[in-house]
């Protein structure tokens, strides 16, 4: 893995860059001088070469073919195509066609009636006529070779010559080693990324921070354009070097810029410019540009927003859970109505109120009739349907402000803030009326349905809530002993029913008749 990383290193520095272009330089010059000839011929000189050695064997074989000694002939071909590495096969031919010997790779010979550079064809002459011919075949891959071997001789010694030249000379050129070794170290120990650049903005320095924020090492930045690094601007905005040098004074990005780097996330950067030199009328000289890298920052910022948005959600159910504690703690689970517990919280605070303004208070209680009979004649489910039915048919009848809760059984207790006992009666006649409806309404398998109601208002003068409560109680009683489907109203003195209301009854409140 260090290797690996290593070999990347030197791959992607800026010296082995150049090297390798110098060398391409370079192969490419060689190769076009020998393809414009400018390196002199030199197949000529091999041809050339190639010719002497052939025209040597004809003259020998024909001093042999003449006195007709065969066997010194073979023996003479054998020997040459043995000895020259360069030589793949040789013939003697005679003018009508007989081989008269041959040795080597004879497959290497062809019937090309032209020398060429690979076989070489030399007439053999006797009184002037021609008497045969020597062909000589040579090896085609010895030349390859010495190309290669060329090539590779120039490449890898100017590779490692230009290696070394460059090295002294990018040391000699570098610009920061114009910049004291102290201020190097002081700008390394900033925790900001910095860099220092010249009117072309290339960088003449930067400081390990920054190399640390490019994810290279600082040396590889130098001489490089800052505009080369991979920024995202904002809607296509000037760089912020470029506004800090055309306004000649000082610049910071309000906005974190964007830098892609490719090993690492994206970085949010700060930037602050400031022009080295210019003054009235001094020439900028070159640009400091610092970075603050937010990325770190940003991330926290935004895992802190995450944190606030779950919060958030989490108050949100638990607010919804709260209420729907709060609705199964107040609520009547078979109704809907209030329970008996916040029926009488809230009684408490209304009688309360009533008391501390002098407003009136009435409350209505209300006890289905003949229940038991209901129960035992249609079953408790009925029951707890006649039951749902009653409380729904209250509540139909009351105000916003108006409470209905069930009080026991099938007993339930109206609240109503600011009735007299009059204005609550009416009420009460009217739910009476209401309930013995629904009986038929409601789909129930009833012939009838009635309730009796009894009223107290605080005209009665109760001492506290449950004294109101227990004066509705009693007037209900009348109502039942009075042969129930009645509403009557609480009087402390009498309580009598009145004959023309029929299954009504009213009691005039001894409260009114005092304050009367
Ligand atoms: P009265 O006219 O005198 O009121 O006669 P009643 O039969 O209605 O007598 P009472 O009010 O004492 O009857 C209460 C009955 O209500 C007793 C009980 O069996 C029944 N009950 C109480 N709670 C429930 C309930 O939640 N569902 C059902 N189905 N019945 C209930
Ligand atoms: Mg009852
Ligand atoms: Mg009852």
């Amino acid at each position: 893995m260090r290797v690996l990383s290593a070999l990347t290193e030197i791959w992607r520095s800026r010296l082995f860059k150049l090297t390798i272009s110098i060398l391409l330089l370079t192969l490419s010059v060689i190769m076009f001088a020998d393809f414009f000839k400018l390196r002199g011929d030199v197949d000529a000189g091999m041809r050339d070469a190639r010719k002497a050695m052939s025209e040597a064997l004809a003259v020998q074989l024909t001093v042999l073919a003449a006195s007709s000694n065969e066997q010194a002939i073979r023996q003479t071909i054998d020997a040459f195509v043995s000895r020259s590495a360069d030589v793949a096969a040789a013939r003697l031919t005679t003018a009508n066609g007989n081989a008269l010997a041959a040795s080597g790779e004879l497959s290497s010979l062809t019937s090309d009636a032209e020398s060429t550079q690979s076989q070489m064809i030399v007439p053999i002459f006797q009184n002037d006529r021609q008497w045969g011919e020597v062909r000589v075949a040579f090896t085609e891959n010895q030349s390859l070779v010495k190309q290669i071997a060329h090539f590779g001789f120039i490449g890898v010694s100017c590779f490692v010559l230009y290696l070394l030249f460059l090295r002294k000379a990018l040391n000699q050129i570098d610009p920061s080693q114009v910049v004291p070794g102290r201020v190097n170290n002081a700008f390394n120990l900033l925790s900001e990324g910095i860099v220092i650049l010249d009117t072309k903005l290339q960088v003449m320095l930067a400081n390990e921070a920054m190399g640390h924020i490019i994810g290279r090492p600082p040396g590889d930045l130098m001489g490089q354009h800052i505009d080369e690094w991979p920024w995202e601007f904002p809607d296509e905005a000037p760089a912020p070097w470029r506004i800090a040098l055309d306004d000649g004074g000082t610049y910071a990005s309000d906005e974190p810029l964007t830098l892609h780097t490719h090993d690492k996330q994206p970085r949010r950067l700060i930037v602050n410019c400031a022009v080295v030199g210019a003054g009235e009328d001094a020439k900028a000289k070159g640009l400091l540009v610092t970075f603050d890298d937010m990325t770190a920052i940003e991330k926290n910022n935004r895992d802190l927003q995450d944190a606030l948005r779950l919060l958030k959600q989490s108050q949100v159910s638990i607010q919804e859970k709260n209420r729907e504690l709060e609705a199964l703690a107040t609520q009547d689970p078979l109704t809907g109505v209030n329970n008996r517990r916040a029926l009488l919280q809230r009684l408490a605070n209304d009688f309360a109120k009533a008391m501390r303004e002098d407003r009136p208070l009435s409350v209505i209680m209300v006890d289905i009739d003949h229940f038991k009979s209901i129960n035992d004649t249609f079953g408790h489910v009925v029951g707890d349907d006649c039951i749902r039915v009653v409380a729904n048919t209250l509540a139909s009848q009351c105000r916003e402000y108006d409470l209905v809760g069930r009080y026991g059984g099938e007993e339930f207790v109206v609240v109503l803030p600011d009735l007299t006992a009059q204005q609550a009666h009416e009420v009460a006649e009217r739910m009476r009326l209401q309930i013995a409806d629904a009986a038929t309404d409601e789909n129930l398998p009833l012939q009838e349905m009635t309730a009796s109601l009894g009223v107290a208002c605080t005209d009665s003068m109760p001492d506290d809530y449950m004294a109101l409560i227990d004066h509705a109680d009693q007037a209900l009683y009348a109502a039942k002993q009075g042969g129930r489907n009645r509403s009557i109203v609480f009087d402390s003195r009498v309580t009598k029913l009145k004959p023309e209301a029929g299954a009504t009854a009213e009691v005039e409140s001894d409260r009114r008749s005092q304050k009367a």
